[in-house]
């Protein structure tokens, strides 16, 4: 299968954490989302209470996890950090929310994959600050109400679809992060540059903005790949360096990466344009059928490549185009 590039190396995360922005006011793009975050956070501060919680959507790298620590960080509040897979009983996030000091975020990544029976516990916990604790089985079972310190909860989901409407209606506020613009992904990377002291002439961080799949973490991922390429190959990081970089790595003009173009590609050529329905798709390109969906598939729709049908996806014009790829004057859209 074919592997995005993930943090998965120590060096990938420590280079990551190293150029998340501490502040709003540091974060780029999102401008909606921000206004309504620092009021949230204002408001809240203004009134002496906990912020509300917090449900964060969209594809990754986008920013959650960031402004999860931004939300943190910005009310002087202690950050516990946990995962919905990391949560596979009530009695795993239990534990969890009885051990929450006053006012502190807990941020969990992935919410829609924690397990049914937390999930239930949790809407109590974010409504009235309450657990109900059982002991024993089956007639001699009983409840202990716990009760719990005020704390704020950041959900972040890729799949806010698969979530329980009573789970999503305990969330104060939702944002919906969207893919950035090539300008503020400059912005991204001109922060980054000057952060790690590269000094990469603007038609070069323009360059990469636009391969970047309107993600800041790939956008950060290009950059550091390029900041090598160019260091071994003891040369400027210009224009023509970002090419040559960035197609070693398989990065192409629109961005797209192997993944993407594998997706592209078993549409039009397996499936002659589509409709093709998911597990299909999925198991044409040997990825899980969520990786498609909540990864690969939102940018290939945000950038007309790709359009969902009742009856399955469908390969546009510009699709077939960019594979180069004669198109059939009948059938495909
Ligand atoms: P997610 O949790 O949505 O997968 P992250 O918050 O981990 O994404 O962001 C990935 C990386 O991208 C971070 O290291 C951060 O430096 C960068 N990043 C994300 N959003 C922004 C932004 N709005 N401005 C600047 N950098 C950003």
């Amino acid at each position: 299968p074919v592997v995005r590039p993930q943090p998965e190396s120590e060096a990938e995360l420590a280079f990551e954490g190293a150029l998340r922005p501490r502040s709003l006011a540091e974060f780029v793009g999102q401008t909606k989302v921000r206004g309504q975050l620092q009021l949230l956070l204002t408001a809240a501060t203004l009134q002496q209470r906990t912020p509300d919680h917090i449900l964060l959507a969209g594809p990754p790298g986008l920013g959650k996890t960031t402004l999860a620590m931004i939300v943190a960080h910005e009310g002087d509040r202690p950050l516990r950090m946990s995962s919905g897979p990391a949560i596979q009983h009530a009695g795993d996030l239990a534990a969890l929310l009885s051990s929450l000091t006053p006012g502190e975020v807990l941020f969990i990544d992935e919410i829609h994959r924690m397990a049914r029976s937390a999930e239930e516990m949790l809407y109590l916990a974010m409504e009235d600050f309450r657990i109900d604790i059982m002991v024993g089985k089956g007639a001699g079972a009983t409840s202990i109400p716990l009760d719990l310190a005020p704390f704020t909860l950041v959900g972040a989901t890729t799949r806010s679809g698969l979530l329980p409407n009573p789970l999503r209606d305990r969330f104060g506020f939702t944002a919906h992060l969207e893919f950035y613009d090539d300008g503020e992904l400059e912005e991204v990377l001109r922060r980054a540059a000057g952060k790690l002291g590269l000094d990469i002439p603007a038609p070069a961080l323009a360059e990469i903005a636009g391969r970047s799949r309107g993600t800041p973490r790939i956008a950060n991922r290009l950059l550091r790949r390029v900041r090598d390429y160019a260091l071994v190959h003891r040369t400027e990081p210009d224009v023509a360096v970002v090419g040559a970089a960035l197609e070693l790595y398989d990065v192409d003009a629109h961005g797209l990466d192997r993944l993407d173009r594998a997706v592209l590609d078993a549409i039009v050529t397996r499936f002659d344009g589509g409709p093709v329905g998911l597990t299909t798709l999925a198991a044409a390109v040997g990825e899980e059928a969520d990786t498609i969906e909540s990864v690969v598939e939102p940018f290939l729709v945000r950038i007309g490549m790709v359009t969902r049908t009742p009856r399955g996806r469908v390969a546009t014009r510009t699709a077939w185009q960019h594979l180069g790829v004669a198109r059939p004057s009948t059938g495909a859209l």
